[in-house]
């Protein structure tokens, strides 16, 4: 049922090189388009510059190379899209969807935490400014009730985006514009079809889906991967992944990763070459064989 032909993409953030898991998300969107001969797009998220390691933005695509992967046309790079988001947020205010708050991070900290851990938001400003105070920030009024949506992977999903989070932010008290509207614009811009990550953002969706309805632009399909954890069920990091991505022959963390994506690889494929990895994978690659959890554990990226 998706449109053909489908669109995908990767969207790293240059926070760091690339690890076991952005390997494993840009191995499985691409492979999930480019075996229906779609287009497989790259593009920075380097939105939140104060959050951006200098030279890791380069570093992801020479990784990238290094590792095989060819995308479709030039790289998009938020950064340089401020008037796009500029032109979405004012939309949104027009519409009504969006207010001015004056809250600060600690009055906003006072108040509970959201679903994912990070402060919820209590609709302090929502009916106005308090007076005598400016808006800092802007945010987008939460709908609410629950919101349904079916990932590819993961399942039936619902989500109260004003309970479980609440009024979430489009624009920054510095001045700069939040993932969660970067993400959703982009997305409807270069026509993606289906967003294929890791299912450390399942909970951002019910967010993007609000946003993507309030804007009047097209739902993408979603597929959340698993994402590799140890067995203390921490998300694999630098300090917990016995070797990184770049510390392994591209072949072999082509083929681990692949592995991980429940693709039966041939043993002799780790000995093979970059082409020949991406052949087999492009030859055999079975979206139906990905494990449908949204975590695994793995305790060492070789014995895979
Ligand atoms: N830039 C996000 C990250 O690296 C991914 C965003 C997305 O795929 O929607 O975690």
């Amino acid at each position: 049922p998706l449109s053909n032909p489908p669109i995908g993409r990767f969207a790293p953030s240059p926070t760091g090189p690339l690890h076991f898991g952005s390997l494993v998300a840009a191995l499985g969107s691409c492979l999930t388009v480019r075996t229906r001969d779609g287009r497989w797009l790259l593009r920075m998220e380097d939105v939140d510059g104060p959050r951006c390691v200098p030279g890791a933005a380069d570093e992801i695509l020479r990784q990238l190379e290094t590792l095989g992967f060819a995308w479709d046309g030039d790289v998009a790079w938020q950064s340089r899209r401020s008037e796009a988001y500029a032109a979405a947020l004012e939309r949104l205010q027009r519409s009504g969807h969006v207010f001015g708050c004056a809250c600060t991070r600690r009055e906003v900290a006072d108040s509970g935490l959201a679903r994912d851990g990070s402060p919820r938001y209590p609709g302090t400003c929502r009916g106005g400014l308090p007076a005598g105070r400016e808006a800092r920030a802007w945010r987008f009024a939460a709908p609410a009730g629950d919101l349904h949506w079916a990932d590819l992977l993961q399942g039936e999903q619902v989500e109260d985006v004003a309970h479980d989070v609440g009024d979430f932010v489009l624009k920054r008290a510095d001045g700069l514009f939040a993932y969660q509207l970067a993400v959703v614009v982009d997305d409807a811009e270069q026509g993606v079809t289906e967003v294929v990550r890791g299912a450390d953002l399942l909970d951002s969706t019910a967010r993007q889906i609000a946003l993507q309805r309030a804007l009047g632009v097209v739902q993408p399909a979603y597929a959340h991967l698993p994402v590799a954890c140890n067995a203390a069920g921490e998300k694999l990091s630098k300090q917990t992944l016995a070797r990184s991505v770049s510390d392994l022959r591209p072949a072999v963390a082509l083929s681990a990763a692949l592995r991980f994506l429940g693709q039966p690889t041939p043993d002799a494929l780790a000995r093979a070459t970059v082409r020949e990895v991406w052949e087999w994978a492009l030859a055999h690659w079975d979206f139906a064989r990905v494990p449908r959890v949204r975590s695994v554990v793995v305790a060492d990226l070789t014995t895979l």
